[in-house]
C-alpha cells in the first residue's frame, strides 16, 4: 500500500526521509549494536543524540545564549499548568483568548493562581485577531500568554510584528504547538515558548520549552520537582528518563529542516502551500473559510461545505484518493487540512484537485 496524504492535526505526518532514516537505524544505531530505544539515556551515545538535537534546534531558531532549551513531557497541556506554576511568582498573569487552545490555557491558569483575561475574540467566533486598542494589559502582569496558532479555528499570528505590543517588563509566553518551526521567529521577543512535539516537531511524548534564564527559579517551594523548569534546566533535561526515542526522531527532523534550507526556506514553502489551498477555497462556491485573511493559518486550514449533508461523502471520497484525516474539529465542523512542514506541496495539490473534482460532481 502507498502512503496516504495525512492531513491530521496531530499526531501528524512526518517527513518520509526521516521515517526512512529511523527505519534504517532502528536495529543498530550507527554500529552501536542496539536501537536508540534500548540505550541508557545517560550513556555517551544518547548524550550525543540529545546534544546534537539541541544544537540543531538552537541553530534553526537562532535561540540566544541566555535561553534554555528543555525537552520535557506532558504535552502542551502540561504547560498550561507548568507556566503559571513557574512564572506567576505571586503576581497575576494576563491571557489573550483567541481560540480553543488559549481558552483552555486560561482556564487551567485560573486553577493555579491569579489569571486575568486581557482580551478575547470569542464573540466573533474566533475568526480574527485583535484590532488596535482592543487589548487591555495589566502593567503589573507576571506575563502575557498568547497562542500564536490556534489549531482548531485556524487563526495564526503570521509574523512577530503582529504580536500584541507589551512593555519590556512583561514576558510574552507563547503556545506555538501547531506552528513552531514553520517560520523564523525572533526568540528574544518571548520570555517563554512551548510546543507539544506531535504536530510540527516529531513524535508525541516530547514537549519543547524555550525559556529565558531570568524566568527560572521563581517556582514556589512546594512545587513538585518534575514541574520546576529550573531543576530540568540544571539537569540538562535529564532529571529523570526523558522520552529518548521522541528526542532522537525530533533530532532527525531538525536535520531534515536544515537540509531544506532552514526556517526561512520552510516559510516560503508553507506560504505557497497555504496560498494554493486558500485560493481554491475562495474561488469555489462549495467551500468556505470564515477566518479574516490577515490571520489565516498556514498550518491548519478549516473549511466548511456550503451545501448541507455532503460532509460524509466528501470524507469517504477523499479517502479513496489517499487523502486522510481531513475531518474538521467538532467545535467548528466541516473539514480541516493540517499542512505542517512534513506535508509536501504535492499533497496539497492532490487535495485541491480532489476538491475541484468533488465540487464538479456534487457541488450543484
Ligand atoms: C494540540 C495543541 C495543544 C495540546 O497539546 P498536547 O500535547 O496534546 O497537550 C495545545 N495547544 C495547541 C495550540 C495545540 O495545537
Amino acid at each position: 500500500m502507498e502512503r496516504i496524504y495525512n492531513f491530521s492535526a496531530g499526531p501528524a505526518a512526518l517527513p518520509e526521509e526521516v521515517l526512512a532514516q529511523a527505519r534504517d537505524e532502528m536495529l543498530n544505531w550507527r554500529g552501536c549494536g542496539m536501537s536508540v530505544m534500548e540505550m541508557s539515556h545517560r550513556g555517551k551515545d544518547f548524550t550525543a543524540i540529545i546534544e546534537q538535537a539541541e544544537a540543531d534546534l538552537r541553530e534553526l531558531l537562532a535561540v540566544p545564549a541566555n535561553y534554555k532549551v528543555l525537552f520535557l513531557q506532558g504535552g502542551a497541556t502540561m504547560q498550561f499548568a507548568q507556566v503559571p506554576i513557574n512564572l506567576l511568582n505571586g503576581k497575576s498573569a494576563d491571557y489573550l483568548v483567541t481560540g480553543a487552545w488559549s481558552k483552555k490555557a486560561f482556564k487551567e491558569a485560573q486553577k493555579i493562581g491569579a489569571a486575568r483575561l486581557a482580551g478575547s475574540t470569542e464573540s466573533g467566533n474566533f475568526t480574527r485577531l485583535f484590532h488596535r486598542g482592543e487589548i487591555a494589559i495589566d502593567p503589573a502582569a507576571a506575563y502575557l500568554h498568547v497562542c500564536t496558532n490556534e489549531t482548531v479555528q485556524g487563526v495564526e499570528v503570521l509574523s512577530d510584528a503582529n504580536l500584541p505590543g507589551i512593555s519590556d517588563s512583561i514576558p510574552l509566553v507563547a503556545d506555538m504547538s501547531s506552528h513552531v518551526l514553520s517560520r523564523p521567529v525572533d526568540v528574544s521577543r518571548y520570555g517563554l515558548i512551548y510546543a507539544g512535539a506531535q504536530k510540527n516537531i516529531g513524535p508525541a511524548g516530547l514537549t519543547l520549552v524555550i525559556v529565558r534564564d531570568d524566568l527560572l527559579g521563581h517556582a514556589p517551594a512546594h512545587t513538585p520537582t518534575m514541574l520546576d523548569y529550573a531543576v530540568h534546566a540544571e539537569h540538562g533535561s535529564m532529571l529523570n528518563t526523558p522520552p529518548t526515542y521522541a528526542i532522537y526522531v525530533a533530532g532527525l527532523v531538525f536535520q531534515w529542516l536544515k537540509r531544506q534550507g532552514g526556517l526561512a526556506a520552510i516559510e516560503q514553502i508553507a506560504i505557497a502551500k497555504a496560498r494554493l489551498l486558500y485560493e481554491a477555497i475562495d474561488a469555489s462556491s462549495l467551500y468556505r473559510n470564515p477566518v479574516d485573511v490577515s490571520c489565516r493559518s498556514r498550518m491548519n486550514v478549516p473549511f466548511t461545505l456550503t451545501r448541507p449533508g455532503l460532509d460524509e461523502t466528501f470524507i469517504a471520497e477523499a479517502k479513496k484518493q489517499g487523502i486522510a484525516y481531513i475531518k474538521g474539529h467538532k467545535m467548528v465542523g466541516g473539514m480541516r487540512a493540517s499542512i505542517y512542514n512534513a506535508m509536501p506541496l504535492e499533497g496539497v495539490k492532490a487535495l485541491v484537485d480532489f476538491m475541484a473534482y468533488f465540487e464538479k460532481e456534487y457541488g450543484r
